[in-house]
């Protein structure tokens, strides 16, 4: 395959001055970046073929070989093989230092285990005032028998070979070369030569943990509570954390809604003509609430303060009451001739619902 001219490649001209160069070079260089184009073997391509453009005409003497006799003339001091001794890392320092700086930084941030979720049913009333739980998790802890070492006991991990140490070596990728975790010792910069037999050398144990939690009053659906270092053990480094989520199972009665508790209740129309009072139910115990005498169905009765708690504020939100009026079935004959006779006596006042309705009605129908 011919080799493509330095110029063309970074699409500069024969003159382009050293500044020109460069500011070419960096724009190839982050467009076709590795760390911007993973597994892209035509970026990985272009990313090469404009670095070693770059280092050939940005050095004086290369670069005036180069204009004399072409690629054979600067093959011996550089290009392909020769290009394997040129340290990229003063380009990089150069030209990437403000881009992919920052993020090599952060790569090498304390390492932490994996954090875990715990998904843990509660009833609404343990939700509503709080509990205890014994919940059991699964996850990995530091091996006990070699202390999270990986060496079998009696043995220390010895100093990795193949770093020093380090945990990082420069790897020769074609002509340049980039700093790489030691693949030895997975950059931990030791290697244990005898394993812990319980581990099998890799300090960490899958083991359940009991673990006692303590929901507060107030949690709702959805809600996290975190237990910190509850997670993932990881060698040389901290414990993820633990997050319990809450899952409130459905109620017979109630719905929540925030701090407010919402139920219907069904009532005989007799209470509903006459008024009465029906028992309902609490969080706590069973209540009387007073019906008043024409009582409509959906009409909400509230009762103050007995409702859910909240993990935010204190104290209680309502109870909130739907009376849904019951039409009586099953009734005999006896009922049935009473209710004729009731119905005999009506008149337009006794349902002003259903006289409005009709006016409403007829004038819709006149329009
Ligand atoms: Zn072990
Ligand atoms: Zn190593």
């Amino acid at each position: 395959m011919s080799k493509r001219d330095y110029y063309e490649v970074l699409g500069v001209s024969r003159s382009a001055s050293k500044q020109e160069l460069k500011k070419a070079f960096k724009k190839l260089a982050m467009k076709y970046h590795p760390d911007r184009n993973p597994d892209d073997q035509a970026a990985a391509e272009k990313f090469k073929e404009a670095a070693e453009a770059y280092e050939v005409l940005s050095d004086a003497e290369k670069k005036a070989a180069y204009d004399q006799f072409g690629h054979s003339g600067v093959s011996g001091m550089g290009g392909g093989a020769g290009f394997q001794d040129f340290d990229f890392g003063d380009i990089f320092g150069d030209i990437f230092g403000d881009v992919f700086g920052g993020r090599s930084r952060s790569r090498r941030r304390s390492r932490r285990g994996d954090d875990l979720q715990y998904q843990l049913d509660l009833s609404l009333k343990d939700a509503i005032f709080g509990i205890k739980k014994e919940i059991d998790i699964p996850r990995l802890s530091v091996c006990t028998t070699c202390d999270g070492t990986g060496a079998k006991p009696g043995t220390q991990p010895v100093t990795c070979r193949q770093c020093n140490g380090v945990g990082q070596i420069r790897m020769q990728q074609g002509f340049f070369s980039v700093q790489q975790t030691c693949p030895s010792c997975n950059g931990s910069g030791t290697i244990i030569e005898e394993h812990c037999q319980s581990c099998h050398g890799k300090g960490l144990t899958q083991s359940t943990k009991k673990l006692s939690v303590t929901i507060p009053a107030g949690v709702d659906h959805g809600d996290k509570v975190r237990l910190s270092g509850e997670g993932n053990a990881i060698s040389g480094g901290q414990n993820g954390d633990l997050y319990v989520v809450i899952n409130v199972l459905p109620n017979k009665i109630f719905e929540r809604n925030n701090m407010d508790l919402y139920f219907e209740a069904p009532i005989s129309f007799e209470t509903a003509i006459l008024g009465g009072s029906i028992e309902v139910p609490t969080l706590e115990s069973k209540i009387s609430l007073k019906i008043p005498p024409s009582t409509q169905t959906g009409k909400i009765f509230k009762v103050s303060g007995k409702g859910a708690t909240s993990v935010q504020r204190s104290g209680r939100g309502d109870l909130l009451c739907r009376v849904v009026v019951e039409t009586p079935i099953n009734l005999s004959k006896q009922q049935k001739e009473l209710l004729s006779q009731i119905a005999s006596e009506n008149n337009e006042s006794n349902y002003p619902i259903q006289s409005s309705f009709k006016s409403a009605a007829e004038d819709f129908l006149k329009e």
